[in-house]
């Protein structure tokens, strides 16, 4: 019988490896397959095991299949990512998996045993593992905290732990005071800019208007302006408090009504 890796069935881990030494006779005799199918062998002769040879004591020991070359590590990465990190969905998955259950097939036709209850095995892992995750109902999931991989209970989590959760929420947390700051920052700025900016306009139109004024009124607005873009930033940089700013701001606001003030005064006299 002959281990079919290309199913999508595992053997729930029932497939042993048996080793029978020999003293007398100097020779080993390894069964490879389903634990019923090696116990009734060793009784009956029953032809449904993956393997079934009787060698000279040590060759076991002697063409022990080792993975110099890495090959084995490499085709198991390729079959955890199949189902873990990259999260394919079945089609994608068996797809991935494809090259790594012929190599396991290559490695068993090979006939030496170690290697043919490792390959048997690696694929039997796989495939057990997926079904109890198919089974249990649950999902891959990429940690959006910790950017690590995890097993979830449904697609909606998206935070591995509780350490996560918490730190996901203080970056909310941030995040919303951040905008809020922002938001409180932009209506200081406008509220000030308007104040200054309708002075100026009573200066130019209206009864009070007066060109000399509405000149010099422009040329401090402009000024201010000037220095509150500087220092929005530097609060939007982080660089200095919204307070400071605000308190600059009632100061700048304090000016753009003296300037006011003697200019109607001017106004008042020159009359
Ligand atoms: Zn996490």
């Amino acid at each position: 019988m002959v281990y079919d890796f290309t199913s999508r069935e595992s053997e729930r881990g029932r497939v042993v490896f048996a080793l029978t030494l020999h003293r007398k006779r100097m020779t080993e005799r390894v069964i490879i397959g389903r634990t019923v199918d090696v116990r009734q062998r060793l009784e009956t002769k029953a032809d449904v095991v993956y393997y079934d040879v009787t060698r000279p004591l040590g060759s076991l020991l002697l063409t022990f299949e080792s993975d110099k070359t890495g090959v084995w590590n490499r085709n198991g990465d390729i079959l955890r990512d199949s189902y873990g990190n990259t999260f394919p969905n079945e089609a994608e998955r068996w797809k991935m998996a494809a090259p790594v259950s012929e190599f396991l097939r290559q490695k068993c036709k090979k006939g030496e045993p170690s290697a043919m209850f490792a390959a048997i095995h690696t694929w039997e892992d796989y495939l057990d593992c997926l079904h109890k995750i198919e089974e249990w109902q649950l999902v891959f999931r990429r940690c959006k905290a910790c950017g690590k991989d995890f097993l979830a209970k449904s697609r909606h989590i998206e935070l591995c732990s509780d350490e996560c959760r918490k730190q996901q929420a203080a970056i909310a947390k941030r995040e919303f005071d951040e905008r809020a700051k922002g938001d409180r920052l932009e209506q200081l700025d406008e509220a000030a800019y308007y104040y200054w900016y309708n002075r100026l306009r009573k200066l130019r139109k209206g009864k009070a208007a007066n060109s000399d004024a509405a000149a010099s009124f422009k040329a401090a607005f402009d000024e201010y302006r000037k220095e509150a873009v500087r220092r929005k930033g530097a609060v939007k940089r982080r660089e200095s408090q919204l307070a400071e700013y605000s308190e600059w701001l009632v100061q700048q606001q304090a000016e753009a009504d003296r300037l006011m003030d003697a200019n109607t005064r001017c106004n008042t006299l020159s009359k």
